[in-house]
């Protein structure tokens, strides 16, 4: 469901709710606003069908928050964006890190769709592990390629300590996988 067909939702049960609950509530304002409600829905979909512009207003757009196989950082700070539940929906699209997705949208409705990319595309990614889980670490013991937990950017790194991440400032790293999905 869309913002817009929640508070339609919302609007109508409150006044269902009023009858319900109320016996001294008058029936026939709540059939008006019955009526006047269902109307309103159907104009402004009929107009959200003519005008993308009003789309976007009334049901938002859809926002990019994987590219390449990495966060879309920008989007992601935007966003009241929880990352530790966002790695919840990639785990249960059996997506094992970040790097086998080529694009990730959060739609209108709130669900995520994901673009995949093909197993000889896969880019080292960060884990979806939780976090708890993750070998992470703000010291480099061995040269190679790693992805930031904060913000999943993946850089290669020497043998170093505390190197801050470009993206975000983090400073937290793990080893990126190159895992392909097995499904
Ligand atoms: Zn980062």
């Amino acid at each position: 469901m869309t913002l817009f067909e929640v508070v339609i939702i919302l609007i109508l049960g409150s006044a269902a709710g009023d009858v319900a609950l109320n016996e001294d509530a008058a029936f026939l304002p709540v059939v008006i606003t019955f009526i006047v409600i269902i109307g309103l829905h159907r104009l402004f979909t009929l107009l959200i069908n003519k005008s993308s512009r009003l789309q976007r207003h009334l049901e938002g757009k859809p926002i990019v928050l994987i590219e390449d196989g990495q966060l879309h950082w920008e989007n992601a700070m935007k966003q009241s964006f929880a990352f530790e539940e966002f790695t919840m929906e990639l785990r249960q699209k059996a997506v094992t890190h970040i790097g086998q997705v080529k694009l990730a949208f959060v739609e209108i409705d709130g669900n995520l769709s994901v673009y995949y990319y093909k197993n000889e595309d896969v880019k080292p990614g960060l884990s979806t592990l939780p976090l708890s889980m993750i070998d992470a670490t703000t010291e480099i013991k061995k040269p190679g390629i790693y992805a930031c937990v904060k913000c999943s950017h993946v850089y290669k790194l020497k043998k170093c300590a505390d190197f801050i991440c470009p993206t975000c400032g983090g400073s937290t790293w793990s080893k990126a996988s190159i895992d392909t999905r097995v499904l």
